[in-house]
C-alpha cells in the first residue's frame, strides 16, 4: 500500500463545457481533527493505513493538502426536489478531487462553491457521522452504495436550526457521482445533444462499460440503470432502508445509494412510515419508494429525449414494478428462510401476511428476522413473541408459516443456512447512531469507530454491543429526522 504522496489522481470531467464546473479551492475549517478512517475503503485506493493518522491526512480531507494529479472541482446539476423542477442545483458543499482506481473522491463539507444558493457550505458533524456509519452499513448488507474513507472535526461551527453545531468532513469515495439530475441539467444546455451524448459516454465508462461499443448504446444505459433501480429500491425494501430525500438530485446513474440525509432503518414496521419531518405528505414514506423510483426515472427519461428513443425507454418501463417486485419478494423469502422457486404463490401470501402481522404486532422488524433465524421450536416462540407490543397477530402468523415449511418440507436447519446470510444480528439503527454522535460532541470519537466495526460486519457478535442487537427502545423508535445537515 501507498504513501499519501505516492497516490496519483486523475481528474475526467474537464472534458464538458466549463458551464458545467467550477474550479476551486476548499474553504479550510479551524483546527481539523480525524474522527475515524476507513482501512476497507482506504484498501480500495491503495492507501497506507498508518497515513490516516498523520497530519498530512487530516489536511488532505480539509482542503490544505492537495494530491498529486488533483484538481478541486464541483459539479453543476439541477433536479426535481418534492415533485417540483429546480434548474439549478449542484455540489453545493462538495468538492471533487479526482479519482484513483476508479473510486471518484469527494469531500463533503468543504466550503462555499458556486452552487450553494442559500447554503453556508458546510455539513456538521452530526450528519456526518451518519453518513460515514451509514454507508459502510449498507455495503456490508449487499446494498449497492457510495462508500465513506475518513471523517474530520473542527473547531468551526456552523448553525442549524436552534444551535451551532460544529463543522465536520466526511471523504466519501464512489464509482460515480452523477445523478439523474445531473442529465436534466445537461438537457437544458444549448448544446444539448452534445452535452447530453458526452455525459452519457461518460456514465457508460464509469458504471456500464460493457455498453460502450454497443448500439442505441444510450437506451441501453437507461436499461440497466432502470433495472439496477428497481433492484436497489427491492433491497432498501428488504431491509427496512428508508432513504428520506429521493429527489432526482439524489438518484444516482450507477444505481448506487447517494446522498444520505434523513435516512433510516425503521425501527418497528410500519409500511406507511416517514423518516423525514419535512415530508409532511409522505411522498418518500417507505411504501412509496419504489414508485416514487419508478417516478425519478420518468424524469430521466425526459431528460433523454434528444438523444435516446423515448418511447422504448417508456416501454422499458412497463416491466419496471414486475421486477422490482420479484426481486423482492425472492429475497423475502430467504428472509424467512424459504426456497424463493419453491413455491411462489404461497411465499408471496405468506410476506404479505407477515407484514400486516409486523405492523399489527408493533414489532422491531430487523429484530425479528434475526430471532427468527435462530428459532429452534414452533412450540417456543417467546423469543419473539416477547419483544411483540402485540402477539397475537404474529401467533396467527405463525400458523401459516408452520403450514408452509412443512408443505415445503422444510426444515429448521434447512431455513437457518438460508436465513443466516440475510439476516444480520445488527443494524444500524438512528438512536445508536444519536449516541455515537452525543459522544463524540463530548469530544469522545471512540464510538464512531465502535459502529463502523459493527455496521462492517454485521453478522458477526459484537459482545460489548448487544443491546444493539435488541428492539430499538420504544421511546426512540420510528422517529422522524430533520432535513438540515
Ligand atoms: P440535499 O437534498 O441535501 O442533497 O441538498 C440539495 C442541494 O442543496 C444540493 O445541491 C446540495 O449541494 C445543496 N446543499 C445542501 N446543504 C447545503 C449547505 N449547507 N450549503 C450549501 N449547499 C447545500
Ligand atoms: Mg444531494
Amino acid at each position: 500500500n501507498m504513501k499519501l504522496d505516492e497516490l496519483k489522481l486523475e481528474v475526467d470531467y474537464f472534458k464538458f463545457e466549463d458551464s458545467l464546473y467550477q474550479k476551486l479551492q476548499a474553504t479550510p475549517l479551524k483546527n481539523p481533527k480525524l474522527v475515524s478512517f476507513n482501512p476497507k475503503a482506504c484498501d480500495l485506493i491503495n492507501l497506507d493505513y498508518d497515513e490516516c493518522k498523520t497530519e498530512d491526512f487530516t489536511n488532505f480531507l480539509n482542503g490544505t493538502k492537495v494530491l498529486n494529479g488533483s484538481v478541486p472541482y464541483s459539479m453543476v446539476y439541477a433536479g426535481h426536489q418534492f415533485g417540483y423542477f429546480v434548474p439549478q442545483l449542484g455540489d453545493g458543499r462538495a468538492i471533487n478531487l479526482g479519482s484513483i482506481n476508479g473510486w471518484h473522491l469527494q469531500t463533503k463539507g468543504s466550503g462555499l462553491t458556486k452552487y450553494s444558493r442559500q447554503g453556508d457550505g458546510r455539513a456538521v458533524l452530526r450528519s456526518s457521522i451518519r453518513e460515514y456509519i451509514m454507508s459502510e452499513a449498507m455495503h456490508a448488507l449487499g446494498i449497492p452504495t457510495t462508500r465513506a474513507l475518513a471523517i474530520i472535526d473542527s473547531d468551526s461551527f456552523a448553525h442549524r436550526e436552534w444551535e451551532q453545531e460544529s463543522c465536520a468532513i466526511v471523504l466519501r469515495i464512489s464509482s460515480s457521482w452523477v445523478r439523474i439530475g445531473t442529465f436534466e441539467y445537461f438537457a437544458r444546455t444549448k448544446n444539448a445533444v452534445e452535452n447530453l451524448s458526452k455525459l452519457a459516454d461518460y456514465v457508460i465508462e464509469q458504471s456500464y462499460p460493457h455498453l460502450k461499443n454497443e448500439e442505441s448504446k444510450y437506451e441501453k444505459m437507461f436499461y440497466e440503470m432502470a433495472d439496477r433501480s428497481a433492484e436497489l429500491l427491492a433491497l432498501w425494501q428488504v431491509y427496512g432502508f428508508q432513504h428520506g430525500v429521493m429527489n432526482t438530485d439524489n438518484f444516482s446513474m450507477a444505481g448506487l445509494t447517494i446522498d444520505y440525509g434523513p435516512f433510516a432503518f425503521m425501527d418497528y414496521f410500519e409500511k406507511n412510515s416517514i423518516c423525514n419531518h419535512t415530508d409532511m405528505e409522505g411522498r418518500y414514506a417507505y411504501n412509496n419508494q419504489p414508485y416514487v423510483a419508478r417516478w425519478n426515472l420518468f424524469v430521466l427519461i425526459n431528460a433523454l429525449k434528444k438523444i435516446c428513443d423515448i418511447e422504448k425507454l417508456e416501454n422499458h418501463m412497463r416491466s419496471y414494478i414486475v421486477k422490482h417486485k420479484k426481486y423482492y419478494f425472492e429475497l423475502m423469502s430467504k428472509r424467512v428462510g424459504l426456497e424463493a422457486s419453491k413455491d411462489k404463490d404461497a411465499n408471496l401470501h405468506l410476506i404479505l401476511e407477515l407484514l400486516g402481522a409486523l405492523e399489527a404486532s408493533k414489532m422491531d422488524y430487523n429484530v425479528f428476522f434475526y430471532r427468527l433465524t435462530n428459532l429452534k421450536s414452533f412450540d417456543d416462540l417467546s423469543s419473539i413473541l416477547d419483544i411483540a407490543v402485540f402477539q397475537e397477530p404474529l401467533k396467527k402468523w405463525f400458523e401459516s408459516y408452520k403450514k408452509v415449511c412443512n408443505e415445503q418440507n422444510s426444515s429448521f436447519e434447512e431455513r437457518f443456512e438460508i436465513m443466516k446470510k440475510v439476516n444480520p444480528k445488527y443494524v444500524i439503527k438512528n438512536y445508536m447512531l444519536q449516541e455515537a454522535i452525543e459522544n463524540a460532541h463530548e469530544g469522545d470519537y471512540s464510538m464512531v469507530d465502535d459502529l463502523l466495526q459493527i455496521a462492517q460486519n454485521p453478522f458477526d457478535a459484537h459482545p460489548n454491543f448487544e443491546r444493539f442487537a435488541n428492539p430499538t427502545p420504544m421511546k426512540y423508535a420510528n422517529i422522524k429526522l430533520s432535513c438540515s445537515s
